[in-house]
């Protein structure tokens, strides 16, 4: 029998749309669509990839669902005592209370550490600043702390210069345990991190999911470093989800043709697959201007006139397997091996 799984956070039509101002006025003359109109949920316990090239706005919904920004539009909806409330309209008392249960882990375990506090000052300031522990009692959880990310407890009186990259991040993600939140956005967690370090960290992060029942963002620019860690995985491109599905159905079956050219960059032992890698031609647009239609059109291989004319729906191709494509149904796209 198949059980019910629960929602943890469920984000609607999230939009993010920053103003470019211009002249003495500082008169607003355009806006950046960063994010523009994402919709998707994770479950409780589960781990949400979600993937795009450099600007595609990955970092700025992670953000937007801390809310570090104010979006410009849509919900972003948390499960508090049994139900969903949206953390965009949560008065700020509440939304203090609730910032608990959201941690973050940076991207950049150098410049998110301050230099000048020891181990010890870094990961219990989220303690110490929520009155949870103090004296004794603090110093026993932060111990608990370094031992759950693989420190020991003589690391705590040194400070963030005497640790490895690795060792850093580790560091940083100790700190985001300590007030025992349910969602963790990991934007880009081993981004910064030498390879062989990578997947220690990434070890780690699905260990700490189990032990301590957490949710996952999982933020990264390419499809192999989520590959093992999603269970789902959402493309986005210029500001918008382009395909979610789950993992092993994406990788295998990928039905846009821009995730067809991220799985194509996916290292691979297969020599065939190394020939048929897919170059996307250009840059990603603007967000500030973005190409009418489908947003990928000029780089698209496969773009008919349709494309540069209509915005493609959003749609279910199969269970569970959602894509914004106008071709979707005619084209056969290329995956690669899962897992
Ligand atoms: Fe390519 Fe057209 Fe599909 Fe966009 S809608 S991904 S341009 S085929």
């Amino acid at each position: 029998m198949e059980t019910q799984r629960t929602k943890l956070l469920e984000v609607k039509d999230l939009k993010m749309h920053f103003p470019i101002q211009q002249g003495f006025l500082r008169k607003v003359v355009g806006y950046v669509r960063a994010v523009d109109g994402i919709s998707f949920f994770i479950y409780e316990g589960e781990t949400l990839g979600l993937v795009g090239e450099s600007g595609c706005g990955k970092t700025t919904a992670g953000r937007c669902i801390l809310r570090a920004y104010v979006p410009t539009a849509g919900e972003v909806l948390f499960r508090k005592n049994g139900e969903m409330v949206d953390l965009l309209k949560l008065p700020p008392k509440e939304m203090k209370a609730l910032r608990r249960e959201m941690q973050i882990i940076f991207q950049d375990p150098f410049s998110s550490l301050n230099p000048r506090m020891t181990v010890m000052d870094i990961i219990s300031e989220p303690l110490v600043v929520n009155g949870i522990a103090k004296g004794d009692d603090l110093k026993l959880q932060v111990r608990n702390l370094l031992e759950a990310v693989g420190l020991r407890a003589q690391h705590m009186n040194r400070y963030p210069y005497a640790f490895s990259g690795g060792q850093r991040q580790r560091i940083g993600i100790a700190r985001a345990l300590a007030l025992r939140p349910k969602l963790i956005v990991c934007d880009e967690p081993v981004s910064a991190l030498d390879v062989s370090i990578q997947a220690q960290t990434i070890n780690l992060l699905e260990d700490l999911q189990k032990d301590f029942g957490l949710t996952y963002l999982f933020i990264a620019h390419d499809l192999s470093v989520v590959e093992h860690i999603s269970d789902r995985v959402a493309v986005m491109y210029l500001g918008n989800i382009v395909e979610l599905a789950a993992s092993n159905e994406l990788y295998e079956n990928p039905r846009h043709p821009y995730t067809e050219a991220l799985l194509s960059a996916v290292p691979t032992t297969d020599p065939d697959q190394k020939s048929n890698r897919i170059v996307l031609e250009g840059d990603v647009p603007s967000p500030a201007d973005p190409p009418p239609g489908c947003k990928f059109h000029p780089r698209c291989r496969f773009a008919k006139d349709i494309c540069s004319q209509e915005v493609p729906a959003w749609s279910e191709t199969s269970p569970d397997h959602w894509v914004a494509c106008h071709l979707t149904d005619e084209l056969k796209l290329s995956g690669i091996a899962y897992g």
